[in-house]
């Protein structure tokens, strides 16, 4: 037997339907004061900052309610500069990963500055498929270098420790993030079951996130508003996660930091780009461990050869991404011809790329991948 090491976090997970009203009480349980809310626009109209003000009251002494995707640096600053003057000592990230990656990032800011005082803990509201809730990294977009470069933070004192699941709070979840973070999701059950690090824990995870997923996400793509479809596909995300949070990821995970840090595509669409390129680069070293995702994706492995089913896998998830319309081509995504080759040296200086299963050995194996995905 294979021996395995993996870091899990102290967190609280609240799921249910209506999670968001359990708020008030789970922050005078842990005693924090004076909360901090990272959200953005969307979460404003929707009427859920407003909420959360209600439910804080006092207790909430500042909202940076304007978070840009990839987390930019500069808007980093500018919410420490928030988080100190108002003497926080918790942060909220609600909305997708963009917002909960800003609150990570100004918990980790506020420990660099005052290391002699407790850490800041993060608070998670998830209100996409993302996944970041669950995991001890952000991703941080260097915008000041040339060409911009999205860069990781892990730490396990950013990992959220409340975590609120409100599958009422993604009702509203536009269908192409419904499809794009979904996608994400599915992404990281796939990089998880081949990962480097993986472990009993984490194979079963994402193999049942990859069922609750497969069963639920083209659901929430037709009618946002099925909670019975929406509530599974939060089941799903929130495996996905966990098993995203418990292992490493690999040439998918740093080629969508790649693309969304440097050539600003959104992180679902990359990702709904280059799913099924991965999947097919790595085929021949990791068809063993996706067969799991492929019977939860309901296709009939009989005996058929693994490479053969990986072909099936791929075709299978490229159908869901086109039935979602999301689009499937880096062009499509804004991304120039010219710009490959450098976006390929990037993705193979990446760490996440490096801790591929299979050895990637020079730049020109992703600048192919990158080009099949043109
Ligand atoms: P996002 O947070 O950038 O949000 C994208 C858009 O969706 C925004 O315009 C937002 O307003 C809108 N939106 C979100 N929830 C909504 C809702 N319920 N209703 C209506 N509109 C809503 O997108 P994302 O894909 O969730 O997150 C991507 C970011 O998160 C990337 O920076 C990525 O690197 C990071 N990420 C990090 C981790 C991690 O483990 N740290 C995991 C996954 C993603």
């Amino acid at each position: 037997m294979d021996g395995f090491r993996y870091i899990s976090y102290a967190q609280e997970v609240i799921f249910t339907p209506g999670a968001l009203a359990q708020l008030r009480e789970a922050v005078e349980r842990s005693g924090w004061q004076r909360l901090m809310l990272c959200t953005n626009h969307s979460m404003q109209v929707q009427g859920y900052v407003d909420t959360v003000k209600s439910a804080l009251g006092g207790r909430l002494v500042a909202v940076f309610d304007h978070v840009q995707p990839h987390v930019q640096d500069v808007q980093v600053d500018g919410a420490l500069a928030l988080a100190l003057e108002n003497q926080m000592d918790a942060v909220i990230g609600m909305g997708g990963g963009s917002p909960i990656g800003m609150a990570k990032a100004v918990a980790y800011a506020m420990d660099t500055t005052m290391p002699m005082r407790p850490s800041i803990p993060v608070i998670a509201i998830p209100t996409t498929y993302a996944g970041s809730e669950m995991t001890a990294v952000y991703g941080i977009t260097r915008s000041r270098e040339k060409p911009p470069r999205k860069v990781t933070v892990n730490d396990p004192k950013i990992a959220p420790r409340l975590i609120l699941y409100d599958p009422e709070l993604t009702l509203d979840l536009p269908p192409q993030m419904t499809a794009s973070t979904g996608v994400n999701a599915l992404a990281h059950c796939i990089e998880a079951l081949y990962s480097i690090t993986r472990h009993p824990a984490s194979t079963a995870a994402a193999i049942r996130g990859v069922g609750h997923i497969s069963n639920a996400l083209l659901r929430c793509y037709r009618d946002g508003k099925d909670l019975e479809a929406r509530t599974e596909m939060l089941i799903g995300a929130h495996l996905a996660g966990w098993s995203l949070a418990s292992v490493k990821m690999g040439l998918h995970h740093g080629l969508c930091h790649v693309l969304g840090g440097t050539a600003n595509v959104p992180h679902g669409i990359a990702n709904s780009i280059i799913l099924p390129h991965a999947i097919r680069f790595n085929a021949d070293a990791t068809a063993p461990q996706l067969l799991p995702a492929a019977e939860a994706m309901r296709i009939s492995l009989n005996g058929t050869h693994p490479w053969v089913a990986m072909e099936t896998l791929v075709q299978k998830i490229s159908e869901l991404v086109g039935e979602m319309q999301l689009p499937q081509r880096l062009r499509d995504a804004g991304v120039k011809v010219s710009d490959l080759p450098d976006l390929a040296q990037l993705g193979f200086q990446n760490r996440t790329v490096q801790n591929n299963p299979k050895p990637i050995t020079e730049s020109a194996q992703i600048e192919a991948l990158l080009r099949a995905a043109w």
